[in-house]
């Protein structure tokens, strides 16, 4: 039976094994306005399996399984999700604008992405700005004929047949990688045909408000040895506010991408010879990480958090038991130690576990909260890497929670004031709440008693009421082994990046077989909380690069003030003001050349985002004072040094912004 949820929230249950999506619809007597804006489905089946249900959007074409056991949630082009559609069918409205303009161009692979859609194209020489912008004109026209979607399947011999006529290399490549048995399908809108497996929108027409974005270079395969393609990258909405919206904070953000503030304001490198994905902190980096671990820390230890340093790598065994070996290997890095298997940490769980087990637990040192900057590696595919934010040695502000059932609801409760107040502090201050939970309609994929379940989701549930806090409820997105809350925040420029993280685990303290000795005198088992505030450092910094443009907050800005004297015959007293700052814990540093003026001095602090400028000459040597200037360009004026000082020590302690 497959439950079809509505637009309107409805759900209607329908029995139809084998039939088309779009002749189900036909037959469902739906109200015809509605029956005609519907372009496809999200499916998520309730078979059995561990981790996520598995997810897929289908367009009308899609046949319903022989064992329809189903939810599919019908989609119009404003429902969240539809973008994996027309972004999917934009992508091809692409490849044929470039077979029109550049008919030698080969086609490789097409797919929707996160924030709009990518093609590879093998030519024989790069994209121009101009040549996109001839093919968005291409596209226009696409889009205007509204050539509809249609689907056809074909066996594996006359594909290839196609294909070899069409001299399509890598549609051939990718045909002969299709497992045996697979349908082999086409779409065809125009002129055009793909060898694809969808899903689509159901004409080019659909969505009309889309932009190509950019073009860049991309091995076939990710893989250096193969060729290089070319990949124009596009987006699309289906309103034409979101495109703007979109544009406007693309441009935005490309102002403070973080891969070259990083560079100008010296905070991290990355160097081929050392491997992608591999993060050299650079000192003045060091120093807004030190401060942003320094602040975490002392709130952690307020709350009784106890610290830990554990191992970057363990014996097989370990992660067998885990489980990792069996759900997380492909991402695990592998080494040998005297012939034996031993894996590098892609978490940091296992470790805290032992640490627990190290000794017998009594239920009075309940909750235990052990946490670590837990550094830990994994082997994310070079092709999705991207600067801070997608990298393979990943730090964690990592945090496990041994607690009895009855702590829990106070456990979480404290995490989500912990994670506010830290996020708060650092100018996050709108968040979007996710709570996942179980499936109801099939509980039996979950490990774990339904007792605790029930109580660890009205834990969960129940803080977020108590605090008031808005939040998305979502049926079925629970991991496998426990509930969770996600905290998104939205930076300075609207962007939702996914942050605090607090998760129930009901399979570890099982297998590694943890318990505690209660009041009863009885062993019990424990439950285990996983929980991150800002989850990766690497990422969490990159982030906060460009949340703050660059522009640190003055108590974790790398340099805090820097001493300006205007002539030579002021190096004397500015190095002075430089001692005594330094000597009250202020970071700053004195810049003077006698080649360079004030003002080219001036600004290169303010390009280096210094907080504070001071600069001295005649009058403040003599009075004991600096002229103060703010990289805001405020001038505050002759300030007396000690007075200055004091100033800046407190709004430091404070953790003002400036
Ligand atoms: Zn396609
Ligand atoms: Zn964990």
């Amino acid at each position: 039976m497959a439950i079809f949820k509505l637009p309107d929230g409805r759900r209607l249950e329908v029995h139809k094994p084998g039939a088309r999506l779009g002749d189900v619809l036909k037959e469902l007597g739906l109200d015809p306005r509605l029956a005609k804006r519907i372009i496809g489905a999200r499916v998520r089946s309730s078979s059995t399996g561990q981790g996520r249900a598995p997810e897929q959007y289908v367009d009308l074409y899609y046949r319903l399984p022989e064992d329809d056991s189903l939810e599919l949630e019908l989609l119009t082009p404003e429902s969240p999700g539809a973008e994996w559609l027309y972004r999917h069918s934009l992508a091809h409205v692409l490849a044929q604008a470039v077979k029109r303009l550049f008919p030698k161009a080969k086609l490789a692979i097409g797919p929707p992405i996160e924030d709009g859609f990518y093609y590879d194209f093998d030519v024989p020489r790069p994209f121009t700005p101009e040549d996109l912008q001839k093919i968005e004109r291409e596209m226009k026209k696409i889009v205007e004929a509204n050539y509809p979607f249609e689907r056809f399947e074909v066996s594996r011999e006359e594909a290839r047949k196609m294909l070899e006529e069409a001299d399509e290399p890598y549609k051939l490549e990718i045909l002969d990688e299709l497992t045996e048995g697979e349908t082999v399908s086409f779409y065809k809108d125009g002129e055009f045909v793909d060898l694809c497996r969808g899903p689509h929108a159901p004409s080019t027409g659909l969505v009309k408000h889309f932009k190509l974005l950019d073009v860049a270079g991309a091995y076939w395969r990710g893989d250096e040895r193969r060729p290089m393609l070319q990949r124009i990258y596009g987006t699309a909405f289906y309103r034409k506010d979101d495109l703007e919206r979109f544009l406007k904070q693309r441009e935005e953000a490309a102002k403070r991408d973080h891969r070259r503030l990083g560079r100008e304001l010296e905070l991290f490198a990355m160097e081929d010879a050392v491997g992608p994905g591999l993060v050299l902190w650079l000192p003045k980096g060091v120093v807004v990480r030190r401060e942003l671990e320094r602040f975490e820390m002392e709130e952690h230890l307020k709350r009784g958090y106890q610290f830990v340093v554990t191992p970057h790598l363990g014996k097989a065994q370990l992660w067998e038991t885990s489980g990792h070996l069996a759900y997380y290997r492909e991402n695990m890095f592998k080494v040998d130690v005297e012939g034996q298997e031993y894996f590098v940490k892609p978490m940091n769980c296992p470790f805290h576990i032992m640490i627990y087990k190290s000794r017998t637990r009594s239920y009075r040192e309940l909750p235990l909260k052990l946490a670590e900057y837990g550094t830990v590696y994994r082997n994310e595919r070079s092709g999705v890497l991207h600067g801070l934010l997608r990298v393979r040695m990943i730090t964690q502000d990592d945090a496990h929670i041994f607690c009895t059932p009855d702590q829990a609801e106070d456990v979480v409760a404290e995490v989500v004031e912990l994670a506010f107040y830290l996020l708060g502090a650092l100018g996050f201050r709108d968040y979007e709440i996710y709570l996942s939970v179980r499936d109801p309609q099939n509980l039996s994929k979950y490990a774990g008693t339904d007792e605790d379940w029930a109580r660890a989701e009205a834990a969960l549930e129940g803080v977020l009421n108590e605090k008031e806090l808005p939040y998305k409820r979502m049926e079925g997105e629970a991991q496998f082994y426990g509930p969770k809350i996600d905290v998104h925040a939205r930076d300075a420029i609207g962007r939702l990046w996914q942050l605090t993280t607090v998760q129930f685990d009901f399979v570890l303290p099982e297998r590694f077989d943890c318990t505690y000795i209660a009041e009863d005198g009885r062993e019990h088992r424990p439950y285990i909380i996983h929980r991150a505030i800002f989850g990766s450092l690497e990422r969490f910094l990159g982030i906060l690069i460009e949340h703050y443009a660059g522009a640190f907050p003055l108590w974790l800005a790398p340099v805090q003030a820097v001493v300006l004297p205007i002539a030579d015959r002021h190096v004397e007293y500015g190095l002075n003001v430089l001692n005594r700052l330094r000597e009250a814990g202020v970071r700053a540093e004195l810049s003077y050349s006698p080649h360079k003026t004030l003002s080219a001095r001036i600004r290169d602090a303010q390009l280096k985002k210094v907080p504070y400028m001071l600069v001295v000459g005649d009058r403040e040597a003599k009075e004991g004072t600096v002229a103060v200037r703010l990289r805001t360009e405020e001038d505050l004026g002759p300030r007396p040094l000690d007075e200055l000082i004091e100033t800046l020590k407190r709004k430091i302690a404070e953790r003002a912004e400036l």
